[in-house]
């Protein structure tokens, strides 16, 4: 064999699958895997502390793993003397070290690093349901790009949850039975903690001693970052929680960070955990009688569905996405997005628990922090970067549209017909916040009142002449309409007294 026949495969940090497209075209014989850690990832943003340490940790696990199965494996870690700090840079040096020229990875998850690497050839991405090709296909000619359809598509695609051509339970959603008010006799099991491993501690003290100043907890940090583990954490979750999950999943309460989310997103996002696989799961304990249909479709529709609708809308849309604010947001991000020091108590409570766990599940980052971002009018820009920093699940292709499309409307309504705009009277019944706040959510005005309560009018007069014209705005619209002036004069004045009082100085400490 010469060097002219070998070939160097990059893998990425969140291409973690031991069954990924760039592996799987690959002989062993001929193959080395160059995986790095490279300072501008870790640095585009300034990632939780546990984020970071979980990928690097992550990524040396999967080294192991990879060498165990008989690959030969480059590692360059991140404090290694010649590191370029970047991708191309590792690559170019890998190259020259093992003097090859053929270079092979799977398509980078990120519009940015995709666009960085294009030099290099690339497999697609299959780890996903839906390809590119098939989603613009889905796109195409039609007007409204509504995920409940595409979910649907997709159901019959993979066969998950159907009877021949029907689905199982005879309708596609049961979202009706789910998403009960939030209750503290709600029935919940912790997630499974590890142990961290000699891996773990390793990127750990590295964390402390080059992102110490990065938002957020490094300690303590229990996450799976082996595929064993995530698939243990997997387990634990179908076996505990799932048959609560749709009953649980919009409820938020204090006590409980977690409830009866299955905390895998981070682990299916890196590669440690298979999206159809996990579905099967799912599917598999719904036939054995151990969970409902509810919770079953309900789970299995964020990730057949939300989550392959999602990344088929980033790659339709990148990289304009990224840009866009039809409702001309400019406000700078408050500081309490990162201290928490707020009399606001969803507010509050959920920036600790970010800061803690860096995990929020889906309506607390939609309906909390997403929902107040909408209605103040913050820059999606900001609350983009906000984001993307401080989740242990953040990669651009599913952040992005979630934040910018779902919890900013920010491109018109292309992710659903109507903002997730909600006053403190949502909050009030989803959660317990409200029974501790500072603040009196029955208020509209006043030194007591909810800021959620005036900003959410606020935000109905500001868009006025966009929202009348919307069948499901309209009434909301129209109920404004009917304040009286002196009404309508105060809470502007609310919502202004309210905005003026923020600081933003881009500090987290
Ligand atoms: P569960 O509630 O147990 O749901 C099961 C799985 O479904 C998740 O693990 C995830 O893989 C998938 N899923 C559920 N909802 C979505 C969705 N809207 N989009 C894509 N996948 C979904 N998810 C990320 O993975 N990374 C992000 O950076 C991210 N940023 C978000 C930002 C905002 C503003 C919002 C509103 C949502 C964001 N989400 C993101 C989606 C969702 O909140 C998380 O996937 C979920 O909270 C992860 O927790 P879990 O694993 O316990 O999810
Ligand atoms: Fe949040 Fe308003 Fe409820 Fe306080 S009263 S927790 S600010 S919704």
């Amino acid at each position: 064999m010469t060097q002219k026949d070998q070939v160097l495969i990059s893998i990425l940090g969140d291409q973690l699958s031991t069954n990924i497209s760039s592996l799987r075209s690959a002989d062993k014989k001929n193959a080395i895997v160059l995986m790095a850690e490279v300072g501008d990832e870790t640095t585009y943003v300034p990632h939780h502390k546990k984020k970071i340490i979980f990928v690097l940790a992550a990524m040396r696990a999967f080294a192991d793993e990879l060498r165990v199965a008989g690959w030969t494996v480059d590692y360059v870690k991140l404090e290694d003397g010649d590191n370029t700090g970047s991708l191309a840079g590792e690559i170019e040096r890998a190259k020259a070290r093992h003097g090859i020229e053929q270079v092979l990875m799977t398509e980078p998850g990120e519009w940015r690093l995709k666009q960085a690497l294009s030099h290099i050839p690339m497999r697609e991405d299959d780890r996903f349901i839906c390809s590119h090709g098939e989603f613009l296909a889905w796109a195409s000619g039609r007007k409204e790009l509504r995920m409940e359809y595409f979910y649907r598509e997709m159901r019959r695609k993979t066969g998950a949850l159907m009877q021949g051509d029907n689905p199982e339970g005879g309708r596609w959603n049961f979202d009706a039975e789910n998403r009960k008010p939030a209750n503290s006799d709600m029935f919940m099991v912790q997630p499974l903690r590890f142990e961290p491993s000699q891996h773990v501690r390793d990127v750990m003290d590295i964390v402390e001693r080059r992102f110490g100043n990065n938002f957020g907890s490094a300690q303590p940090f229990w996450f799976a970052t082996t595929r064993l583990e995530a698939e243990a954490a997997l387990r634990h979750f179908l076996h505990h929680n799932l048959p609560q999950f749709g009953v649980t999943q919009d409820a938020m309460l204090r006590g409980e960070p977690f409830l009866n989310h299955g905390l895998i997103s981070g682990y299916i996002n890196v590669g440690l955990l298979d999206p159809l696989a996990v579905c099967k799961a799912v599917e598999a304990e719904y036939r054995k009688g151990r969970v409902s249909i509810e919770s079953a479709e309900g789970f299995i529709r964020q990730i057949i569905g939300w989550r392959e609708y999602i990344r088929g809308i980033y790659w339709m849309k990148m990289p304009g996405y990224a840009k866009v604010n039809v409702l001309q947001a400019t406000r700078p991000l408050p500081d309490f997005y990162w201290t928490g020091k707020t009399n606001m108590n969803c507010i509050r409570h959920v920036v600790a628990q970010t800061r803690e766990e860096a995990y929020a599940h889906h309506i607390q980052r939609l309906m909390i922090t997403g929902n107040y971002a909408l209605l103040a009018g913050l820059d999606p820009a900001a609350v983009h970067e906000w984001y993307l920093s401080v989740y242990i699940d953040a990669f651009e292709w599913v952040e992005l549209p979630n934040t910018i499309g779902m919890a900013l409307h920010a491109e018109g309504g292309l992710l659903g017909s109507k903002p997730y705009a909600a006053s403190g009277n949502y909050i009030n019944r989803m959660s317990d916040y409200c029974k501790s706040c500072h603040f009196d959510v029955k208020q509209r005005t006043g030194d007591k009142a909810c800021p959620f309560n005036a900003l959410y009018w606020d935000f109905i007069a500001r868009h006025h002449a966009r929202f009348a014209r919307n069948p499901r705005m309209a009434q909301m619209c129209r109920s404004y309409e009917r304040f009286s002036d002196v009404e309508k004069a105060a809470i502007t004045l609310q919502a202004k007294t309210h905005l003026d009082s923020i600081t933003s100085t881009g500090v987290w400490a």
